[in-house]
């Protein structure tokens, strides 16, 4: 039996398979390489297309940021190419309108960017890297409503122990430059036994520490989630 990491149903008939995390993140010009490697999950054709729209978003929004690496340019030149399109233009006026080289009418100095980013769409991407991430390493599978909250880091300030902490896990990217993730259960520190985290590292640039509540958790936050 194939169950849909997605929805967590039994997939009959076709089976797609998704790719964790998005295909998109890795630039065309490096596909060739990494052919053959990337993680794959079952899901419903359905459930994988239901992610689509934000996943580009989440790829060229974030993305945008990491320009000045080298598979941040690679990426970049995909973005130059699906913004030819006449949806991929309204994305590329969007993820533009989100710059904002002044914040509150001060210039800031040319590498410190103020971007901002749509918080929902965001979420629900990191969320579904997550749970992928979580079917992959584990064999077993996270709901949608899930405890789950995740930081964002760019490359400024100084790094959090957390961070820290996460950057020291051994890499399991199958291309780091693009993605690099690493992976920690909390079964040592018995009163937080019941999180999983993952440090993930996008494009070299931007540092995501996502922490998830186990499948069959029972601590206060997950009950009151899953009363509704
Ligand atoms: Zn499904
Ligand atoms: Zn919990």
């Amino acid at each position: 039996m194939t169950i849909c990491y997605l929805c967590g149903k039994e997939i009959e008939g076709n089976v797609s398979r998704d790719h964790v995390p998005p295909k998109a993140i890795y630039p065309t010009d490096l596909r060739p390489e990494i052919r053959g490697q990337l993680i794959t999950l079952p899901t419903h054709k359905s459930c994988n297309n239901s992610y689509k729209d934000d996943e580009d978003y989440f790829v060229q929004s974030w993305g945008s940021t990491a320009i000045d690496t080298p598979v941040g340019k690679a990426l970049f030149e995909d973005m130059k190419r699906t913004a030819k399109h006449s949806q991929g233009q309204r994305l590329a006026e969007m993820i533009y309108d989100e710059f904002d080289p002044m914040p509150g009418g001060i210039a800031l100095p040319s590498h410190l960017i103020q971007k901002s980013i749509d918080p929902n769409k965001s979420r629900r991407i990191i969320l579904k890297i997550t749970r992928g991430l979580f079917s992959y390493v584990t064999s077993r599978i996270l709901t949608n409503d899930c405890g789950f909250s995740y930081q964002l880091h760019d490359a400024t300030g100084k790094p959090s122990d957390l961070l820290k902490f996460m950057a020291e896990g051994k890499s399991r990217g199958v291309y780091p430059q693009a993605f690099d993730y690493t992976y920690h259960d909390c079964t040592e520190f018995p009163e937080i036994a019941h999180l999983h985290l993952f440090g993930m590292h996008f494009w070299q640039k931007l540092t995501v520490v996502a922490v998830v509540h186990d499948s069959d958790c029972t601590c206060e936050v997950c009950s009151k989630s899953k009363l509704g």
